[in-house]
């Protein structure tokens, strides 16, 4: 988690997310579409399919975010590309692609921790699904996932016809709420640094970054591993710990060892040498109690070594 704004900077009013690998997990859905087409199809389906899909997929995403192809050829050339590469030339490329999306709503799911996290975002905060996708799929998967009511605004990128991370794409969001709109007061949440991050930045607008496991450096104002970390850096609600990591954490308090303590204060990385009194708990919120009376929120705590 790194944050580089100043709590008033974090005063946001409208936050943008992004759809697929922020709040729903794509590459999962992705691959149990993608599995169920060869059940449908009734076809043996080999185990470096999806890759050769996938490989194809993004090179085709890329050309049409680059504006060197149209929607239109995304759907008519993945699959067909797809087919061809794996010797199946007899099936229609369209057709399989079709079967695909339908598939794909069918299999998009949200965790409810993530539909509970908008639901409470959004009595503070506008709250808009910018994303990039086709007309047929995109609004449908957010329905299956019952999310349609708790956005302000909904935008993709095939209704409009120019997708992130070009800045048109975030002037028409812009657009659909507020012009009046300050711009510093719009977060935008992604998981894609191209499309998302990079579009953000040459729009004037903040940026937080959904890592995930990619080690990656990148020039957003926000990263995090998961969107549910988000409310604990807007509004600083207490996220509860592991229960592994407080019981790590009792040991040090019975035992009285010096420790180092790495630790989240105010955006900021912090360290200090001391011993660890008591834990407590407070307005279901967790401490360590220091020995210098100094107390420190649980999940502020990054790191804990054992001093010598
Ligand atoms: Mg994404």
């Amino acid at each position: 988690m790194k944050c580089t704004l100043s709590k008033e900077e974090l005063k946001f009013e409208w936050l943008m997310f992004d759809f697929d690998n922020t709040l729903v997990d794509f590459h999962e859905s992705s691959r149990l579409a993608f599995d169920q087409c060869f059940i449908d199809y009734e076809l043996e389906q080999k185990s470096d399919y999806y890759k050769i899909y996938n490989a194809i997929n993004a090179k085709i995403w890329k050309n049409f975010e680059d504006k060197k192809i149209t929607a239109v050829d995304i759907r008519e050339q993945r699959f067909t590309l797809f087919l061809k590469e794996i010797g199946l030339v007899h099936l229609d490329g369209l057709a399989f692609n079709a079967r695909y999306l339908d598939n794909l709503i069918k299999f998009t799911t949200v965790r409810p921790e993530v539909k509970e996290m908008l639901v409470k975002l959004k009595s503070n905060y506008k709250l808009s699904i910018i994303t990039n996708g086709l007309k047929e799929v995109q609004r449908p998967r957010i329905e299956k996932c019952g999310l349609t009511k708790l956005f302000d605004s909904i935008i993709v990128s095939d209704e409009i016809g120019v997708a992130k991370p070009d800045v048109a794409f975030f002037d028409f969001a812009l657009n659909t709420l507020d012009q009046s709109i300050d711009k510093s007061k719009v977060l935008v949440i992604g998981d894609s640094i191209h499309s998302d991050i990079k579009g953000a930045n040459a729009s004037g607008l903040k940026s937080c970054f959904i890592k995930s496991n990619k080690d990656q450096a990148v020039k957003a104002d926000i990263v995090i591993d998961d969107v549910l970390e988000l409310p604990s850096i807007l509004d600083d609600i207490y996220v509860p710990v592991d229960c592994g990591w407080y019981d790590y954490l009792e040991i040090y308090a019975m035992r009285k060892n010096k420790v180092e303590i790495h630790y989240v204060e105010s955006n900021t990385h912090n360290k200090i040498i001391t011993q660890i009194l008591d834990l407590q708990t407070k307005n279901k919120e967790e401490f360590v109690i220091l020995s210098d009376g100094k107390r420190i929120r649980l999940d502020k705590v990054k790191q804990i070594n054992l001093v010598d």
